[in-house]
């Protein structure tokens, strides 16, 4: 878990506690959420999972006395939120007072270099002013996250599939390779920073360093444009990534491909690439999770005389034995004929017998039906006759 972590996310809220709770309420509260949100009681849906995952991550901080202070404090120092875009990468001049990409210098670095230690390190770098991110041209940035979405087919999400995936981001312009500048000509020194990327404001007792607003921070302007990137620097480059969606990928399921995202800055890493996965439904199959489920009408003749059913899986058919006396309703569970995960384990096919109503009869089932009523005990409804002669 890094810093960054703590500044963008609001563990308080998480686990809906108020900021003075007590640690008994915090720890009422994260068990009362963990038990809702509990894989086991929420099996494939994704979105339980997610909640489970940040509930656990906030008690992990909360729940601790010592780090629960920790975080107060840098909260308190930060602000909730405010750093949330530049974060990003993003960073906007002006109204910011420091870019926190700069900061963390890119996502790998900073969590090398803030895993383990307190804020202290950090409050230290930021107003030391020296060397690294805080002062001076800005140094490498991470490359944005991307997000995607692919619609997989009901067979492919079970069986797992490679797509390639076409993606649209931005890139390098290759004419002027990154600088903006029309080739031949190169970027001047920007005049108002003289090249340090920021300029510095005094505020009383305190003096602040904010991106400079002529040169975006870069510490260069470009005078003569690059033709080809209007003088940005980048173009939108179309790539094609072969992306692998395991065996049982569930509908509204993301995945993350690390590094796939866009490329650094100056050098920076790349960010990632999050595959938001619709799944088609089928026709016939449904899905619980790893189990598959279909329904399958039956006759009343079948479900109480019993009968042998074929059923088509994914992979071939199967017979199930109906045995005699079957409720309408009643499962039958074909085992490992559901998802199979690449560590082998299965899920199951579930097969929900619905007992099918004819709406018309021939004169010999009817007479044949009659016979038989004839032949039946009445329904089992006597606590509801009961029931019906007290309140009329
Ligand atoms: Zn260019
Ligand atoms: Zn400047």
């Amino acid at each position: 878990m890094s810093s960054k972590d703590w500044i963008e996310k609001d563990y308080y809220a998480v686990l809906g506690v108020q900021k003075a709770a007590s640690a008994d309420d915090i720890k009422k509260a994260y068990r009362k959420l963990a038990r809702e949100s509990h894989p086991d009681h929420n099996p494939g849906d994704p979105r339980a999972e997610e909640r489970f995952k940040a509930v656990s991550e906030a008690y992990a901080v909360l729940g601790d006395e010592a780090k629960r202070r920790e975080y107060d404090e840098m909260r308190s120092l930060f602000g909730s939120g405010a750093f949330r875009r530049s974060a990003r990468g993003g960073g906007q001049p002006g109204g910011m007072p420091f870019d926190v990409s700069d900061l963390f210098g890119g996502a790998a670095g900073g969590d090398r270099r803030f895993g383990g230690a307190g804020f202290q390190d950090l409050f230290s770098s930021i107003f030391s002013g020296g060397g690294g991110g805080g002062a001076g041209p800005r140094g490498p940035a991470r490359g944005r996250d991307v997000e995607a979405e692919v619609a997989l087919d009901f067979d492919d999400a079970v069986r797992g599939v490679t797509l390639p995936l076409t993606l649209r981001a931005p890139g390098v312009c290759d004419t002027c390779h990154g600088s903006g500048a029309k080739p031949g000509t190169q970027p001047r020194t920007c005049a108002v920073c003289h090249g340090a990327g920021v300029t510095t404001r005094n505020q009383g007792s305190f003096s602040f360093s904010e991106p400079c607003r002529n040169c975006q921070g870069v510490g260069t302007v470009v005078e003569e444009k690059c033709p080809e990137c209007q003088g940005t620097g980048g173009v939108t480059k179309t790539r094609t990534l072969n992306v692998r969606f395991p065996a049982g990928v569930a509908d509204g399921q993301r995945i993350r491909l690390a590094g796939r995202g866009e490329p650094g800055e100056r050098g920076g890493p790349a960010g990632d690439l999050y595959v938001h996965v619709k799944v088609r439904p089928d026709d016939l199959f449904g899905r619980s999770g790893d189990d598959l489920t279909l329904t399958v009408p039956i006759t009343f003749a079948e479900a109480v005389l019993g009968t042998d059913l074929r059923v088509p899986t994914l992979d071939g058919a199967v017979t199930l034995r109906v045995p005699p006396g079957t409720p309408s309703g009643r499962v039958l569970r074909a085992r490992g004929k559901g998802v199979v995960r690449k560590d082998g384990r299965a899920g199951d096919l579930l097969v929900t017998l619905d007992v099918a109503v004819p709406a018309t009869l021939s004169d010999e089932a009817r007479a044949a039906l009659e016979t038989f009523a004839a032949q039946t005990p009445p329904a089992a409804r006597e606590h509801l006759d009961a029931r019906v002669r007290r309140v009329s």
